[in-house]
């Protein structure tokens, strides 16, 4: 069969253009190095424990809930997800004390009125000048949106009235919460909460994350609320997996692309690991940037003053992971969500000082077997100086420390409670997810640059994922499937498929 677009790589952005673009008739071929679909977000099962390897925070998720880019995508493939929904949504752990943390936008300033009350105040002044970003966005669906000039007339024919909305609000479209912040919270203990829920969302504390993005995050989950997949990570992987194949795309593990043919700056084919090569005019690149740039293509692809600029975006780093199976006797009143910043002393973003826990099988006890947990707990950890050596398993046990002691403040017995403890490392992490460095994604700070988008230098050659525009974590990663997928069909291909 001939095609019309191979795609690399089965994540969340690589999976959206595919079955998108499946939807739209073409025909598509995804190639998946790993054994199981979905990068940062498979799951993956030992011992009758489903575990997620990454993602378990998530919004809106079923349908007409939200405003959520992915589950766009999953109306239009036909699919649906069912969830769970949950609030409080998860639990801070400060040093001086803990916070349940609630998704609906009321009850949230509440529980931080009881800590302070000013604070309170200033985090509503916070929220309501953040609130017109989100209210003129969330008129514009990203399923209809695209990444080339034909953007415009779609949006001055079908959006006007919320981009009219946006107008007197576009230095804030462009700048850092951190300046929000600057300009309403003084309280220092609302500063650092506002400082973790974008370290959370981005990798970067408040002044480098950009004002849309904690307007989303904010607005949409109160609006929303949060839900667990039943199924897990996983059960998204297998509902865009399915939309793909329910389109006539394929899906094809196992098949890691050694190297993207090039000729006259062109794209002619790829070139399996196995030796295959499979030609077709246009290839996705779901790889991150830099494996894209450094390993699938060679130096003289591409111009090099571009190639250079691209390869020296900063990077976040990776992570030691904990995925444990534990006895669940006694631990009926558990929740699922926790956030554990050590000492107040260090830097949230320090690695190790913020830890993540997550325990899904709260919301879907179908994930451990019965009279247990499955959890899954991770912190950032820099790629630098990790090697298979002699010492390799006493470093595991060192650096995982923390995940532990985090975990102490959830559930204090928990070392007497494991039947299964998997630990990872940057390298397991860089290995299972092929991504450079392990890195959870680039760190390009708010008014220090922004996200490449879907296009290259290269005629054929797209990108998608947490490299390109809008940028980490799911939904943006599915948003970046559809800009890219709809920039590769004429606009009235879009606006038959949503009937506008
Ligand atoms: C620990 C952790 C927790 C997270 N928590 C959340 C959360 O709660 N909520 C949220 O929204 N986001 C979360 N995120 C972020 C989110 O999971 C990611 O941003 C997103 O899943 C990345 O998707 P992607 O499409 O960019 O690519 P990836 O998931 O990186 O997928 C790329 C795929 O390409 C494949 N590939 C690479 N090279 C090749 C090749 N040469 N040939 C063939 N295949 C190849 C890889 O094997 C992989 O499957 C989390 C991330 C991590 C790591």
């Amino acid at each position: 069969m001939s095609l019309d677009i191979i795609v690399i790589g089965s994540g969340i952005g690589g999976l959206t253009a595919g079955a998108l673009l499946a939807r739209y008739g073409k025909r598509v071929l995804v190639c998946e190095s790993h054994a199981i679909a979905g990068g940062a977000a498979h799951s993956f099962s030992r011992q009758g424990f489903h575990f997620d390897s990454g993602p378990s925070f998530y919004c809106g998720l079923t349908p007409g809930s939200g405003l959520n880019p992915l589950q766009q995508v999953l109306e239009v493939l036909g699919e649906s997800l069912q969830a769970v929904p949950y609030d409080p949504m998860g639990h801070y752990h400060f040093p001086e004390g803990t916070f349940p943390v609630y998704s609906n936008a009321e009850r949230y300033r509440q529980a931080v009125a009881e800590i302070t009350p000013q604070g309170a105040r200033e985090l509503e002044q916070f929220e309501k000048r953040l609130l017109p970003l989100y209210e003129s966005l969330r008129g514009i669906p990203t399923i209809a949106l695209r990444a080339d000039w034909q953007m415009i007339p779609v949006i001055l024919g079908q959006y006007l009235p919320s981009v009219l909305k946006l107008l007197p609000h576009l230095r804030i479209l462009q700048g850092s919460v951190g300046d929000v912040m600057d300009r309403e919270v003084r309280d220092p203990w609302v500063r650092r909460l506002i400082d973790l829920e974008c370290f959370l969302l981005s990798g970067l504390k408040a002044h480098g994350t950009i004002a849309p993005e904690v307007a989303f995050m904010l607005w949409e989950r109160s609006r929303a609320g949060v839900e667990y997949p039943i199924g897990g990570s996983g059960a998204i992987v297998d509902a865009l997996v399915r939309g793909l194949k329910r389109w006539g795309g394929e899906l094809k593990l196992n098949a890691h692309v050694e190297q993207i043919l090039i000729q006259s700056s062109k794209v002619k084919g790829v070139k399996l690991k196995n030796g295959e090569v499979i030609n077709t005019p246009v290839v996705i690149s779901n790889a991150t940037l830099w494996d894209t740039y450094t390993k699938l293509l060679r130096p003289e692809d591409l111009p090099p003053s571009y190639r250079q600029q691209s390869l020296e975006t900063p990077a976040v780093d990776s992570f030691m992971h904990l995925h444990l199976g534990i006895r669940a006797e006694g631990l009926e009143n558990l929740t699922g969500h926790h956030v554990v910043v050590h000492h107040a002393s260090k830097d949230i973003t320090e690695p190790g000082n913020t830890c993540m826990i997550s325990i899904p099988s709260v919301w879907d006890a179908n994930l451990a077997p019965g009279g247990h947990h499955v959890v899954h707990a991770y912190t950032l950890e820099p790629y630098e100086g990790w090697r298979r050596d002699e010492g390799y398993e006493e470093r595991k046990k060192e650096r995982s420390q923390s995940l532990f002691c985090a975990l102490e403040r959830v559930i204090p017995d928990i070392r007497d409670r494991f039947v299964l403890e998997l630990i990872g490392t940057p390298l397991t992490h860089a290995y299972y997810l092929r991504r450079y460095q392990g890195t959870y994604g680039p760190a390009i700070a708010a008014g220090k640059g922004i996200f490449p988008g879907t296009q290259t230098p290269i005629s054929g050659l797209y990108r998608v994922g947490d490299s390109t525009m809008p940028g980490i974590g799911v939904p943006a990663v599915a948003a970046s499937g559809i800009l890219c997928a709809n920039t590769l069909v004429p606009p009235k291909e879009t606006a038959k498929l949503l009937k506008i």
